[in-house]
């Protein structure tokens, strides 16, 4: 846990923190029934939350309803404060899909209450990435497909090309709020076909040709 693997490199990467932007695709704002922000929505989940392909998703026992969100994610190699939208390309280390799962009945009563998502989105097993395609062979500025199925059947598919924010504006916009280190992730919000997964399923997530992480869904075990 707490740790990504870039693809042609040894030793794995600590991750000091993961920043997500939500409703970045215009018809997952309107699915949510949710509006399209003037700036990006964002919210951290804690570096415990990344399992890898072939871990466990843990639905825990205080829900009943766990959705995926796949994203594109992104790893920096170095951070900064305040960046200009046009230096942020220079801080990417590699690009990876992750699944964002979502505990949308707890989400669903903490927007009724104004209360914070740190449980719906933060917990353990919340943050599946898969690993990281090195941004020298990803070339400049790349559009990538990404795609969640269920079972083998495909619930989401969609081209980065579609988000409402860019990355460079994005990653800019994070970097007036949050210093940004190397190490740290950002899932870059989903498009729509969201939708539950039960323990028993198998979800996976692709990139392109490049890169897929692979899950099995389990019900916690009751407490002793
Ligand atoms: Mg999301």
């Amino acid at each position: 846990m707490g740790t990504i693997n870039i693809i042609g490199s040894k030793a794995p990467v600590q991750v000091p923190k993961i920043i997500c932007v939500g409703r970045n695709y215009r018809e997952h704002a309107s699915e949510m029934k949710a509006e399209v922000p003037s700036d990006p929505v964002l919210f951290l989940k804690p570096p415990t939350a990344i399992v890898h392909s072939g871990e466990n998703i843990v639905r825990p026992l205080f829900s009943k309803e766990m959705h995926h969100e796949v994203e594109l994610v992104v790893a920096l190699g170095s951070g900064g404060k305040d960046i200009h939208p046009a230096k942020t390309w220079g801080l990417i280390a590699g690009y990876a899909v992750g699944l964002d799962m979502t505990l949308r009945d707890v989400q669903g009563v903490a927007k009724q209450k104004g209360l914070p998502w740190a449980i719906a989105k933060g917990f353990d097993t919340s943050a599946p990435v898969s690993d990281f395609l090195p941004a020298a062979s990803a070339g400049p500025r790349p559009i990538f497909d990404i795609e969640c199925s269920v079972n083998g059947t495909v619930r989401q598919r969609v081209s980065t090309s579609a988000m409402i924010f860019e990355l460079a504006y994005i990653l800019h916009y994070i970097s007036t709020i949050f210093t940004l280190e190397a190490g740290d992730l950002i899932f870059t919000g989903t498009p729509e076909g969201v939708g539950p997964v039960r323990p028993g399923d198998t979800i996976e997530a692709k990139l392109s040709g490049f890169a897929s992480t692979r899950h099995s869904i389990v019900s916690a075990a009751p407490s002793r």
